[in-house]
């Protein structure tokens, strides 16, 4: 039988930190800091795999649950030295929600469990504070109607309103006893009226209510969609917490808190966090009153903070991350309720993880690991414009909040989650703005681009998942007026419709009424440092895709380390002189004028070609010669064919026939890529000849070259060698007509299925192949690349058809068209072991393909400059990865009995890896790359490839 509940109390735990999949982040979290003393409140958690019995079994719970809970609940009873249901001093509990990863404010919530119209007259007088018992009752009441029960959160939320405004009181703390009892007497009125029962009293069956609360809200759809936005699917459920209660509602002494042991924003090693007075977890999270600087704790309760500050440090060297913490004070004495890795800014992150190197609190590979490819592209969100006058901000400065999350937004208002998901899936940017936020409004929160909150601090509901986006917040807007109804805001005398533009500065907390510009902002050191580790560790390349200077030079400032894919025919799109010119060539109808054409552009591509050799100063360069459908480049219209006939001086009869002839039903399987060059073999020689004219002219000048001269939708070896050979005649020409040497290499393009299944023969020639798995993944799965965006999301959508976990043109179809690159790159190498290879389709710049090209022995990625530094990061992450694993798989041999038989293993593992000697360099000898490392006393293999 599992078990399925695990104690923690008086310095033991029957789990611990590690235990996330099992106990959930948060029984975890309670665990440990329960085992390292630290002050907890004892408890019990049912674990995540209990949930996930639950549904499985249909919504039953398991027959022998109930034995060990109460079998928790006594244990829990002895140590607190009170009982659940006691008259007089009752065991009051709180039960929570958590799952292996955080999903902030998404769980339910119950605290002061066991109270009934008993034991709140029994505390009352054992705490000798009527305000205080009947506070507690109401918060329970409450919470347990909405959360367990499904009662709607809004009579009881006016009730207790109408209750303050006929007091003419504003703080909930300042309600007195009676009128909180007159407040329990009405919650249960309308329970009864609404549910058709009294309120439970029983504290056992109130308990069962709450833990079904807890299982029931992992299916609900504000969770489930959290789930999807983050792409959390793999998650199988929720544990519960039930712990000892301690109040920070208990008096003026008392309180509660949230706190990061680190800016969660900038990442300054500053402790942070909010905290309020006679208050209750959930008022700080909830936002409902703004709460207080931490630091003010300070002078407050100087016993506690000095404690809390004590906590701070020792969770941080424990974990060795920054922690997000919930904390609360009862009577100036300090309780642990929560301890977690905290979300962080994407500027937090990097600047915390390079810290973190410097401080030795994690190494270089820690540090990496912790970084997302998302979070690099967060980095890059943009600010207001510094060039914008300072008139101009002043006069449309609106009002002022908290700087919950930094970055700017800009876009039309919208009040509430569905209008922002709607007219954000039209492209249309949107800020949302709320009184508050809850869980609903998290599909509205992350389809907006900025959010503004009247209420609410910097760790309210609105700004940690915010902030776990990178996404612009604002919170604590008090002079917003909002009103749902109307849908409008009122900021003094200023009124803002709905559809109106706003523009938020999350960095200073200012709102400004109409739409600025925005820029990208600048990076912080710490993301070139963060950078820098991943160069240090990784092995594979990372080249870029880039058909100008300009981008080669970007792609430079992002780490690419040459240019894997220089697209020709980008750059007949240039100019007007350049379209008329390919335009000539390809409805020219004998080779004369076809050859005049292309005498035109040669010295337009060498131009081009000599400044992106220029740029990348050495670093290699891959051309690819021309490869698009060439009706692509034709008009289709007749005023345009009529305009081209024109300028070039052919009757405009003939140019439409032309356009005619070009047609074809199939173009992505037509007459394309290195088919141009088959048919007309003056293209490839104009193109080849400017390649290596702008190379002599850099070598020339002493600028340093490496041109790679690719040849793309090759399938078969004769054709390539056609082209090969070709390549080579007129390069040579060129080369000697310049008395000088230039090292260059002529390769392919392996993008049809065929041309990897026929590697080894292709190889005979090539000297590099880069895998284009664009046009390898339309045709290995028969899928149109500008076409199956229209199906694929049901392919995709695990709630339709989920065949594949992602779209397999953004991340690599690695069971199929990963298992044709291994055959390429096997055949390949068998054929020409030094083949460099590498990889320029999309998928060069996406995470987990970019993993896979490391893991089956790539030479190097190529990708668009602004995933160069994704690219990076990932190829680093591979080795770490690897690293591990083989971590992970030494110690099975360092267990073997004797030394003997320890021989017998080693010979008999080298066995298989030798006979697997022709894919050496492929991938089967990568994958057992990890085993060599872990030998005892192998050299690490990490070698750059180039
Ligand atoms: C490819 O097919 O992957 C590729 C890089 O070429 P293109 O996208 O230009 O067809
Ligand atoms: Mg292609």
């Amino acid at each position: 039988m599992p078990k399925r509940v695990y104690f923690f109390g008086a310095g033991k735990a029957e789990g611990n930190g590690s235990q996330k999949e099992l106990l959930g982040g948060k029984g975890a979290g309670l665990a440990e800091m329960t085992m390292i003393g630290l002050p907890v409140p004892a408890g019990f958690t049912l674990t995540i795999a209990t949930c996930a019995e639950y549904y499985a079994s249909g919504k039953r719970y398991p027959k022998e649950l109930d034995k060990e809970i109460r079998q928790n609940i006594s244990k829990l009873e002895k140590a607190t030295g009170k009982r659940l249901g006691d008259p007089k001093n009752p065991l009051l509990v709180s039960v929570r929600s958590g799952a292996a990863r955080s999903m902030p404010g998404m769980m339910e919530t119950i605290l002061n469990l066991g109270l009934n119209d008993v034991s709140v007259e029994g505390m009352a007088k054992t705490f000798g504070d009527a305000r205080f018992a009947y506070d507690s009752y109401r918060r329970f009441i409450q919470m347990f109607s909405t959360t367990a029960m499904g009662l709607s959160k809004e009579p009881m939320e006016e009730m207790l309103h109408k209750m303050k405004h006929d007091l003419h009181i504003k703080e909930d703390s300042q309600i007195p006893a009676d009128s909180l009892k007159v407040l329990c007497n009405q919650f249960k009125a309308f329970y009864l009226e609404k549910k058709g029962e009294p309120f439970p009293q029983d504290p056992i069956v109130q308990l069962w209510g709450a833990i079904s609360a807890v299982f029931n809200c992992w299916e609900a759809d504000k969770a489930v969609k959290y789930r999807q936005v983050e792409k959390l699917n793999f998650l199988t459920g929720t544990g519960v917490n039930v712990q000892q209660m301690v109040f920070g509602n208990k008096n003026d002494r008392s309180g509660t808190g949230v706190c990061f042991t680190r800016d969660p924003n900038t990442g300054e090693n500053i402790f942070y966090g909010d905290w309020l007075i006679n208050a209750q977890g959930e008022d700080v999270v909830a936002g409902i009153r703004t709460p207080m600087k931490l630091i003010e704790m300070d002078s407050k309760y100087p016993g506690a903070y000095k404690q809390l500050c004590a906590v701070r440090k020792t969770l941080e060297k424990h974990y060795k991350d920054m922690q997000d913490l919930e904390f609360t004070v009862e009577d100036e004495k300090l309780y642990m309720l929560q301890c977690r890795s905290g979300k962080r800014s994407p500027q937090a992150i990097f600047v915390m993880a390079a810290d973190m190197v410097k401080e030795k609190l994690i190494t270089k590979e820690e540090a990496i690991k912790r970084i997302a490819s998302d979070d690099i592209d967060r980095l890059f969100y943009p600010v207001i414009d510094p060039k914008t006058p300072k008139k101009d901000l002043e006069a449309k400065k609106l009002t002022t909040g908290i700087n919950a999350v930094p970055g700017a937004a800009t876009g039309e208002v919208v009040f509430n989650a569905e209008d922002a998901e709607a007219l954000a899936a039209k492209g249309v940017p949107v800020i949302l703005v709320r009184k508050e936020t809850s869980p609903e409004d998290v599909g509205g929160m992350h389809a907006a681009q900025g959010i503004l909150t009247q209420t609410g601090g910097k760790t309210s509901h609105a700004a940690v998942v915010a902030r776990g986006w990178g996404k612009c917040c604002i919170v604590g807007c008090e002079a917003l007026n909002i009103s749902y109804e109307k849908q409008e805001v009122t900021i003094g005398s200023t009124v803002i419709k709905k559809g109106d533009f706003l523009t938020l500065d999350g960095s200073e907390g200012v709102v400004y009424i109409g739409k600025l510009d925005l820029i990208k902002p600048e990076l912080p050191n710490a993301y070139y440092t963060v950078l820098k580790y991943c160069d240090e560790i990784r092995t594979l390349a990372v080249r870029t895709n880039a058909d100008t200077p300009y981008d080669a030079q970007k792609a430079i400032e992002m780490g690419a380390q040459g240019i894997g894919l220089c697209r020709t025919e980008h750059m007949f799109f240039d100019s007007e002189e350049r379209i008329l010119a390919i335009r000539e060539m390809i409805v020219a109808d004998t080779v004369e004028v076809r050859k005049a054409a292309l005498a035109k552009l040669l010295p337009i591509q060498r131009a081009d070609f000599y400044g992106i050799f220029k740029a990348m100063n050495g670093y290699p360069v891959t051309i690819r010669l021309i490869d698009p459908p060439l009706h692509e480049f034709v008009p289709h219209d007749e005023d345009a064919q009529r305009n081209l006939a024109k300028a070039i001086g052919i009757p405009f009869e003939k140019v439409k026939h032309r356009v005619e002839q070009l047609h074809e039903s199939n173009p992505m399987l037509g007459h394309r890529g290195c088919r141009l060059c088959i048919t007309y073999p003056e293209i490839l020689e104009m193109q080849v000849r400017a390649i290596i004219e702008a190379a002599v002219q850099c070598k020339k000048e002493g600028i340093k070259v490496l041109p790679e001269i690719m040849h793309p939708l090759v399938f078969d070896a004769k054709e390539f060698d056609l082209l090969e050979s070709q390549t080579r005649a007129v390069a040579k020409e060129v080369i000697d007509a310049a008395g000088i040497k230039l090292e260059y290499l002529v390769g392919t393009m392996i993008e049809v299925p065929r041309a990897a299944l026929l590697a080894d023969e292709i190889a005979r020639k090539a000297q590099f192949f880069s895998f284009g798995t664009n046009d390898l993944t339309q045709m290995t799965m028969a899928l149109s690349r500008d076409d199956a965006g229209r199906f694929l999301p049901d392919y995709v959508d695990s709630k339709k058809a989920g065949i594949f976990k992602n779209d397999p043109f953004q991340s690599l179809d690695q069971a199929g068209v990963g298992k044709l690159m291994k055959i390429g790159i096997a055949g390949g190498r068998a054929t020409n072991p030094k083949l460099k290879i590498g990889i320029c389709g999309e998928h060069g710049g996406e995470a987990a393909s970019v993993k896979f090209c490391h893991k089956i022995g790539l030479n190097y990625v190529s990708c668009s400059p602004f995933r160069v530094p994704i690219a990076r990061l990932a190829a680093a992450q591979a080795v770490v990865e690897e690293k591990d694993a083989a971590k992970a798989a030494a110690p099975k041999k360092k267990a073997a009995p004797k030394k003997a038989v320890a021989k017998v293993v080693a010979k008999k593992a080298a066995a298989p890896a030798k006979k697997a000697a022709p894919a050496k360099k492929a991938a089967p000898a990568k994958k057992a790359a990890p085993a060599k490392k872990a030998a005892p006393k192998a050299k690490p293999a990490a070698k750059k490839r180039k």
